[in-house]
């Protein structure tokens, strides 16, 4: 018991230098994984719940890494949004996604959007002419691409993010307010920026089904998303939707749309195509 503080101070030591290798390491996979193309982008469904249709995809990026195989965003996006690496990564995953849009269109009988998340230091002044560039490049319509932004995102400089994305939804992009619910004001931002589409939190479409207090404080708050959703004419996504009985209370809430790994886990592009011609066949 007397040497409590030095083991602690060892524990705290030990555990702060294996967090900076593993930091390092991950900044090391980022950077080999632009120079080698490493990265891949999976898609999840985003479906009507009336009916089940897919109206489209969320792009979500994993590494490929040839000897540790499989890493997840969560482990490496932190890594390259304090390096600065996001910058070069978040251009590939824009541009791989827009080149994807066609064929998955078409695999959706036509009608599709993916939806593409996008991190704050990427919102910079030379954004809108590279989407334009890129849309034009593959022939894309601007109504099949979605942003995913937080409000972290929009935190700081909210004027020239404000601007920013002002020139990017002029041409016809729209944004989806990613993890709705989580922040501070997210009401607020609504308002303030332009804003299309609400993703409401798996945080929340897990509670949905809850009977406790804590519950039904979260009932109300997507009641209230729903209704402000409606009167601003904005989509609404609920997200993580994984058990049939959060399925049934999303939509008795008036949910319109869902994802969630009770209709589908994020695919790899071949998978996610033939899952798309069998859901607009059927
Ligand atoms: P997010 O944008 O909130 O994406 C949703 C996450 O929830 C994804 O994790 C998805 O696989 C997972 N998910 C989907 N349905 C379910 C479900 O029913 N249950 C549960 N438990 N989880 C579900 P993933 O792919 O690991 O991505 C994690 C986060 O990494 C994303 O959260 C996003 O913030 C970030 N991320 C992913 N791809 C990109 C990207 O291309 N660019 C940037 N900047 N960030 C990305
Ligand atoms: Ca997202
Ligand atoms: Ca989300
Ligand atoms: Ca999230």
């Amino acid at each position: 018991a007397k040497n409590d503080g030095r083991d602690r101070a060892y524990t705290f030591d030990h555990g702060l230098a294996a967090e900076v290798a593993q930091r390092r390491a991950r900044e090391t996979d980022v950077r080999q994984g632009i120079a080698h193309g490493w990265f891949e982008l999976f898609i999840q469904p985003i479906v009507r719940l009336a009916d089940g249709r897919i109206v489209g995809g969320e792009a979500l990026v994993r590494l490929r890494h040839p000897e540790k195989g499989l890493i997840s965003p969560g482990e490496f996006i932190p890594a390259a949004e304090e390096t600065g690496l996001i910058r070069p990564l978040g251009r590939l995953i824009l541009s791989e996604a827009v080149r994807k849009i066609p064929a998955l269109a078409a695999a959706n009988g036509g009608s599709f959007y993916l939806s593409v998340n996008l991190s704050g230091s990427q919102v910079t002044d030379t954004l809108p002419e590279y989407l334009e560039q890129l849309l034009t490049e593959n022939g894309v319509p601007a109504s099949q691409l979605v942003l995913e932004i937080m409000e972290t995102a929009l935190l700081d400089d909210a004027e020239k993010v404000n601007r920013i994305l002002s020139r990017v939804s002029a041409l016809g992009i729209r944004f989806a307010l990613d993890d709705f619910g989580t922040g501070f004001s997210s009401l607020n931002y609504v308002n303030r920026f332009p804003v299309d589409i609400i993703k409401i939190d798996r945080s929340f479409t897990r509670r949905l089904t809850e009977d406790s207090h804590e519950a039904a404080r979260v009932r109300a708050l997507v009641t209230t998303s729903v209704t402000l959703g409606r009167e601003l004419g904005l989509g609404l996504v609920a997200e993580g939707i994984e058990q049939a009985a959060e399925f049934d209370r999303s939509v008795e809430l008036g949910m319109e749309y869902g994802q969630g790994y009770l209709f589908s886990p994020p695919l790899p592009h071949d998978a996610f195509l033939e899952l798309a011609r069998a859901n607009a066949g059927a």
